[in-house]
C-alpha cells in the first residue's frame, strides 16, 4: 500500500482555455466535489490550476494535486528546479502527486528518479508516480526507486482498455489513473456505448467513467461548463455485468494520443 487514496474520478486540465477559463473550471470543480486535480509543466497552466484551488470554497489540505515534471526537464538539476518552480506556480508547500511525464527526451532511469526520491525525502513531493510506460519500464523503474510507485497513468478509455497495465497495477499495488478517458470526445458516439447510456438514460461519457469506476481505473476527464456536473454523476451510476461485459467485448481500438515524443505504452 502506498498511502495514496485518489477520489472515484478526478479532474484533468489540458487543453487550449484561456487563463481566467481554467481558474473558474478548477474553482468549480472543486466546489461541485472533485477532490482530485491533474496538471503539467507541459500545460502551462500551473498558475491558473493554483489560483483555481485557491478560488474555490475548498480547503487545499482536502485537493489530491497532481502535477508533471515535463519530458525535457528530467534530468535531476532540472528535476529540481522546475519542480520547485511548479511549486511556486501552483502556491503550494508540496504536491501530492508528481510524474514522470513521459519516459522520453532528457528520462535517464538512474539518475531522473533518485531525483524523484530525493524530493519525496525532503517532502515537496508525497507520492511518486509515472506516466506513459511500459510494464518493462515500470519494472526498470520499480528496480531503482526507493519510493513506492504509487500511480501510472495512461490514456485508457474502453476503446483502449490497457487490460496488461491493469493487471501490473493491481500486481504492483499501484493505482492506474485514465487520461483521455472520454478518447477527447472521439469515441462518445460509438453504437456499443450509445446503447448502454441509453438503456441508463445516462450520456456516454459517463458510461466511459462509469465503466473505468467499475474497473478500479481512475479515469481524470477534462471538462469545462456543464460537463463538470455531468461527469461527476457517473460516480452514481453503476453498470451491471451484461453492460460491463458488452463494453468489454468492443474490439476496435483507437488512441488518440500519439505525439513522437518516445517510447510508450501500445497495446
Ligand atoms: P478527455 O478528458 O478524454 O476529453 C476531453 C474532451 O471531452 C474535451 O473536449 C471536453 O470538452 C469533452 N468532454 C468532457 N466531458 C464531456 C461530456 N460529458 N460530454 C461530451 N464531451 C465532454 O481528454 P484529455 O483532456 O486528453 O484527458 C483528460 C486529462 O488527462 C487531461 O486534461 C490531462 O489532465 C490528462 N492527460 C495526461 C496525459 C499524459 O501524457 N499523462 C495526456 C493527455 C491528457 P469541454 O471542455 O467542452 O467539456
Amino acid at each position: 500500500m502506498t498511502g495514496l487514496e485518489l477520489p472515484p474520478i478526478g479532474y484533468g486540465t489540458s487543453g487550449d482555455e484561456t487563463d481566467a477559463v481554467w481558474t473558474d473550471s478548477v474553482a468549480a470543480a472543486l466546489d461541485a466535489g472533485y477532490r482530485h486535480v491533474d496538471t503539467a509543466q507541459m500545460y502551462e497552466n500551473e498558475a491558473q490550476v493554483g489560483a483555481g484551488i485557491r478560488q474555490s470554497s475548498v480547503d487545499r489540505s482536502e485537493v489530491v494535486l497532481a502535477t508533471k515534471v515535463h519530458p525535457t526537464n528530467l534530468a535531476p538539476d532540472d528535476v529540481r528546479r522546475t519542480t520547485r518552480e511548479s511549486l511556486d506556480r501552483l502556491g503550494v508547500d508540496s504536491v501530492d502527486m508528481l510524474y514522470v511525464h513521459w519516459p522520453a527526451r532528457a528520462y535517464d532511469p538512474e539518475t531522473t528518479l533518485p531525483a524523484f526520491d530525493a524530493l519525496h525525502d525532503e517532502g515537496l513531493v508525497d507520492h511518486v508516480c509515472l506516466s506513459n510506460f511500459t510494464p518493462a519500464l515500470l519494472d526498470e523503474a520499480r528496480s531503482i526507486l526507493d519510493a513506492p510507485v504509487a500511480a501510472h497513468q495512461v490514456e485508457c478509455h474502453p476503446l483502449l482498455p490497457q487490460r496488461e497495465l491493469r493487471a501490473y497495477a493491481e500486481q504492483h499495488g499501484h493505482r492506474l489513473v485514465a487520461y483521455s478517458p472520454l478518447g477527447r470526445g472521439q469515441i462518445l458516439d460509438h453504437p456499443v456505448l450509445a446503447e448502454v447510456a441509453a438503456k441508463h438514460d445516462v450520456s456516454t461519457a459517463q458510461v466511459c467513467l462509469a465503466w473505468a469506476v467499475a474497473h478500479d481505473i481512475v479515469p481524470i476527464p477534462k471538462a469545462t461548463g456543464t460537463h463538470i456536473t455531468e461527469n461527476l454523476a457517473a460516480t452514481s451510476l453503476s453498470l451491471d455485468t451484461a453492460d460491463l461485459a458488452a463494453i468489454d467485448s468492443i474490439e476496435e481500438r483507437q488512441r488518440v494520443i500519439d505525439p513522437d515524443i518516445g517510447p510508450w505504452n501500445r497495446e
